[in-house]
């Protein structure tokens, strides 16, 4: 997210900020010092120019005022002369000069207008001050008229005639508004200088922090770009110091996530190729249990498409969302089944869960992998169905035997006409329950792959023909006489020499013949017919019985399959006969089937392979 940054916030307003900061506080520092410094040094100036000046006229009114202290007559006055030296000494600087003698009477005073104080006795308390502490008086004074800063200075006059006797005092004022002036005027310059620098500084500062800001901004623009997703671009360098080294470890910094990006765009795309072409459906949420990725196998066994399904909640897609809760989901991550569709067909599916928890334990998702176990369940159903076949095919002959022999042994053997029936008939039981456990050794001989064939070339007409030959005999024994059953054969006339086992394809031949007599119960035509093509031989086996309705004909190659149980067992039949027949001709790479018409009969068909004989090779 692009955040503005504020004026006072940026790095070059800091920068010039302290600069000018800075610069503003160093002319404060210096220029104090230094005003003061020069203040001081022009008013001692001042003062000392003063000093040489009162020094002066001390010495020249010196002679005047000894002449006035002792009373001494000459032709000039002394007074008179003293009051116009200083009349002429005034000006250029000095306002005021006063001579007073020892008495404080005023003698001379350098203003014209103030005249009338001389010969008055003067109240001033400098003059007392020097008359008494006998030592210069200095002292700045205001003036009261004007309100300018004067220089005054009360000198007394000793004299040198009569040991240093106070003989009167000189009293100076002098304009020293005229220093604080210049002063004023040096303070001025001075500023205006400072103002002039800190305006060259605020722009020489500005400069410097642009150029220095410059390449920070370059690096800002840069790692935002990274941030978007954008690594085309490469910062400038513009040297060795730190920030040149910020830049190229920025440049590196891009570089690296590029390439960590283009490694994880990679693994991405093997993800969801191997997503894509998984034959288990995949489904993956979030924490919440929405759905963010949904494989193809997975929309397509939940019929929903994947633009509809993320988003969505797992358990109502899976349709769950009744049953069971998120957090028992979470808690026992147990596997779950579940009704789906392949290309519109119904199919069952297990879902097993699997959570995704990073290293610290937090639960960021859910893994659903979906698996077809349709086919697995039917072989489970198929199983269990065997067991009960088997120990309800077990049950029948072993009850009925049970009773026959409970008969016998309550008396029955001692009866001459029962006894050897009751007995055949436990004989009759006993010798088809040795069928059936021998047709089922054998099936699971088949299954385990024990079974093995014995291969021999063996002429096919030949080997149909006695078959169908020993059932003509059996035919016409006197336990079928009654029933008028016919044999037809439609052979072919030269031998047709293919590579079996015969006693397993006479077992599926007799099976097959046993049928069509068993299930022609008024009897008929039962023909044998023989075809030769081009890569096979056919045998097909035709009867005029009670014929398989057309819903069955596909399932009686089953294990115990019959269509009316109750006459097959009359029959003597186990139901695993075809069963057995079946595997037999697929062992020999062939194909078993049957055709029939409820009512009218049925053909049974077997289809052998055949490599034709060539006559050459015999003389070969
Ligand atoms: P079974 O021992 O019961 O004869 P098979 O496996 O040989 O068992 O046959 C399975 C079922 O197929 C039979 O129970 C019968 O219902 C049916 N079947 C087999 N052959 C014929 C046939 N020629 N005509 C009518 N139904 C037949």
């Amino acid at each position: 997210m692009k955040k503005k940054i504020r004026f006072h916030q940026s790095i070059n307003t800091k920068i010039v900020f302290v600069i000018v900061l800075l610069l503003v506080f160093a002319l404060q520092l210096i220029g104090a010092n230094f005003i003061t410094q020069i203040e001081r040094q022009l008013v001692v100036n001042f003062q000392e120019d003063r000093q040489v000046q009162m020094s002066f006229l001390e010495s020249t009114l010196m002679p005047y005022l000894e002449a006035e202290a002792n009373g001494e007559e000459s032709e000039v006055d002394a007074a008179q002369e003293i009051n116009s030296l200083i009349a002429d000494f005034s000006g250029n600087g000095i306002t005021e000069l006063q001579v007073v003698n020892e008495d404080l009477v005023v003698i001379g005073n350098s203003d014209s207008t103030q005249q009338s104080v001389i010969g008055q006795l003067s109240g001033d308390q400098d003059l007392r001050q020097a008359q008494l502490t006998e030592v210069t008086v200095p002292r700045q004074v205001i003036d009261p008229l004007t309100g300018d800063r004067r220089w005054k200075i009360v000198e007394p006059v000793f004299s040198t005639i009569q040991e240093g006797q106070f003989i009167g005092a000189i009293l100076m004022k002098s304009n020293i508004e005229a220093v604080y002036a210049q002063v004023s005027q040096i303070t001025i310059i001075f500023l205006q200088s400072s103002g002039v620098a800190i305006i060259l500084s605020l722009f020489l500062a500005n400069m410097v922090s642009r150029a220095l800001t410059k390449p920070i901004k370059e690096m800002q623009i840069q790692t935002r770009q990274i941030a978007d997703g954008d690594y085309s671009g490469t910062l400038k360098v513009y040297g060795e110091d730190e920030l040149g080294q910020l830049a190229s470890l920025i440049n590196d910094l891009s570089d690296d996530v590029a390439e960590a990006q283009e490694s994880i765009d990679a693994e991405r795309r093997r993800l969801d190729s191997v997503l894509t072409h998984m034959t288990d459906g995949v489904i993956a949420t979030d924490r919440r249990g929405k759905i963010i990725i949904i494989n193809e196998m997975a929309q397509s066994m939940m019929g929903i498409d994947q633009d509809d399904a993320l988003g969505q909640n797992l358990l109502s897609i899976l349709k769950v969302d009744e049953d069971v809760t998120l957090r028992t989901i979470l808690e026992k991550q147990d596997d779950m089944m579940l009704n789906g569709q392949e290309d519109g067909v119904p199919i069952v599916i297990r879902a097993s869960f699997s959570l995704i928890q990073r290293e610290s334990g937090f639960i960021s998702g859910i893994v659903c992998v979906l698996h077809d176990v349709t086919e697995q369940e039917r072989i489970d159903e198929e199983r269990k169905q065997f067991v009960s076949n088997v120990s309800h095919e077990l049950r029948t002959p072993l009850t009925s035997m049970r009773s026959y022999i409970e008969a016998l042994a309550d008396g029955a053997w001692e009866d001459p006409e029962l006894a050897p029936r009751f007995l055949e008939v436990t004989q009759k039981e006993t010798d088809r329950m040795i069928r059936m456990i021998q047709d089922l050794l054998h099936l699971s001989r088949i299954d385990a792959g024990k079974s093995i064939l014995d291969l021999e070339i063996v002429n096919m007409t030949e080997m149909v023909d006695h078959v169908l030959n020993r059932f003509e005999m059996l035919i016409h024994s006197t336990e079928y006489e009654r029933k008028n059953y016919q044999i037809k054969k439609e052979l072919l006339k030269e031998a047709v020499f293919v590579e079996v086992d015969p006693d397993r394809l006479l077992q599926v031949m007799d099976n097959i013949m046993n049928n069509a007599i068993k299930y022609s119960p008024d009897g008929g035509t039962i023909t044998g017919r023989m075809q030769i093509r081009q890569q096979d031989v056919l045998v097909s086996i035709t009867d005029e019985g009670m014929g398989i309705p057309q819903a069955d004909l596909p399932k009686i190659f089953s294990r115990f399959y019959r269509v009316d149980r109750a006459r097959s067992r009359a029959m003597g039949g186990s139901g695993l006969g075809l069963a057995i027949s079946k595997e037999v001709i697929e062992q020999h790479g062939g194909k078993i089937w049957a055709e029939s018409r409820e009512g009218k009969g049925t053909t049974f068909n077997v289809l052998l392979p055949y490599v034709p004989f060539d006559e050459e090779d015999e003389w070969e």
